[in-house]
């Protein structure tokens, strides 16, 4: 990608009504576009993030056997009464709308009744069973605090995986697996060691649920983390009787900021009751479905590496999903400069290499430094005059103060290995 096509341009400030770090260092860099308060657009470096990081998610759902599907964002009230989600009093974020015959319809919350429906309609014996099912979907909520960025929005999306299994062993099982993927997850993603295993409030059918925080002062939660067993308690939860049912020292742990990068939730009967999703069991009787919930909500986890990997001077990409492996800089418009640096762009193209090509005519170096920390794209490759009387390209890593010139047959070397 030339930055010279690319239509999008970094900004010197971000809107002054902005009050978040990721929302700012993203609007500056381009990578996102804000409508409203908790309401931002995708632009094609943010959405290259984006994508990314759903890949990493796609990745370690299909491994633990989720069916990728996509649900609709309209759905009926029908859908919300019997699991009594339609009250507002219920759910206080909703976002309604009308048919223009006048049947209500919601824009969806989340998709717990949507998916049990679905499921209903192709399952009857426990041979069917244990299933999985998740999707990137864009959720709506009302929500009433929208000052973090991209990390709370009112129109978001969720991966959302549930789980139908025969009974709660089937489904333990399946949670352990699902717990593993969601480290797994957050570890690729680069915020693994400062993402906790935290214990949260359950519901009916089970004691805790279980988030991972990650720990930041732009969190919303309060959390109290063991560090040397990698655990925490979510303030929601935590006393006394917990604290020593989970065989934690109170003395050892930590009060944090931290927000919640996903969760997992035991459902149990609570919709299969409600909605009739019921399997003939191998003695021939009609039993309930278990089901579980699992929530990732890919624009928060980016907002939330922004927050945690970035210095003074911009943003910080882990490799994994950084928009680009490479950003390329062509230093000054004298044309010996600019033919060299069309064939390191060529020669990285060749080995396909993700790159912005930084050959803009017209702009200083010292713009084009500053651009290329805002974007925080991790390889900074640049092909000057000193570059060039030291036949080579200068590399440097976003996160170091210094690079250093190797020969183009090196730097794919380096590049590719
Ligand atoms: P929170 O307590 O932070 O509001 P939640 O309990 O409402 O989160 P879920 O409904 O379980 O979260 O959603 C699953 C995941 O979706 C969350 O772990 C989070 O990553 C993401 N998510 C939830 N609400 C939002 C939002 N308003 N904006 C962006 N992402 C969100
Ligand atoms: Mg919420």
């Amino acid at each position: 990608m030339r930055q010279s096509k690319l239509f999008t341009k970094t900004k010197k400030e971000a809107p002054s009504d902005e009050v978040s770090k990721n929302a700012e260092l993203l609007i500056r860099g381009g990578f996102i576009h804000k409508e409203m308060a908790g309401v931002y657009s995708y632009l094609p470096l943010g959405l290259r993030v984006i994508k990314k990081i759903e890949n990493i998610i796609r990745e370690e759902m299909n491994a633990i056997g989720g069916q990728e599907v996509v649900l609709s964002s309209l759905q009926e009230k029908e859908t919300w009464e019997p699991t009594d989600q339609w009250d507002d009093e219920k759910v206080d974020v909703w976002f309604k709308t009308k048919l223009k015959s006048g049947t209500e319809l919601g824009l969806a919350v989340t998709h717990e009744a949507a998916m049990t429906k679905i499921a209903k309609n192709f399952l009857n014996s426990y041979r069917d069973l244990p299933f999985s099912i998740y999707q990137f979907q864009t959720k709506f909520r009302n929500e009433i605090r929208a000052k973090s960025g991209i990390m709370r929005c009112r129109e978001f999306e969720m991966k959302d995986l549930y789980s139908f299994c025969k009974d709660e062993e089937e489904h333990n099982e399946f949670y352990e697996k699902s717990k593993v993927a969601y480290q797994k997850i957050f570890q690729r993603a680069g915020i693994g060691h400062l993402t906790y295993f935290t214990f949260a409030s359950g519901g009916m059918f089970s004691k805790f649920s279980h988030e991972f925080q990650t720990i930041t002062g732009a969190g919303e939660d309060t959390i109290y983390v063991d560090e040397d067993k990698s655990i925490a308690v979510n303030k929601e939860v935590y006393n006394d009787e917990v604290i020593s049912s989970l065989g934690l020292d109170k003395e050892k742990l930590v009060e944090k900021r931290a927000v919640e990068v996903g969760n997992i939730f035991t459902l149990g009967t609570r919709f299969s009751d409600a909605l009739d999703l019921t399997y003939q069991t191998e003695k021939g009787e009609k039993k309930s479905v278990f089901m579980g919930s699992y929530g990732i909500g890919p624009g928060r986890l980016m907002g939330t590496v922004v927050e945690v990997l970035s210095d003074d001077k911009g943003i910080i990409w882990p490799e994994t999903i950084a928009p680009f492996k490479v950003h390329l800089l062509s230093l000054g418009d004298d044309e010996n400069i600019k033919k060299e640096a069309d064939h390191v762009y060529d020669a990285l193209i060749s080995k396909n290499i993700e790159v912005l090509f930084d050959d803009r005519s017209g702009v200083s170096p010292g713009e084009k430094f500053a651009d290329a920390d805002l974007l925080g794209i991790p390889y900074r490759i640049v092909v000057s005059s000193r570059s060039m009387k030291e036949n080579g390209v200068e590399i440097k890593k976003r996160n170091e103060e210094k690079g250093k010139v190797v020969s183009l047959e090196e730097l794919l070397t380096l590049l590719t290995a």
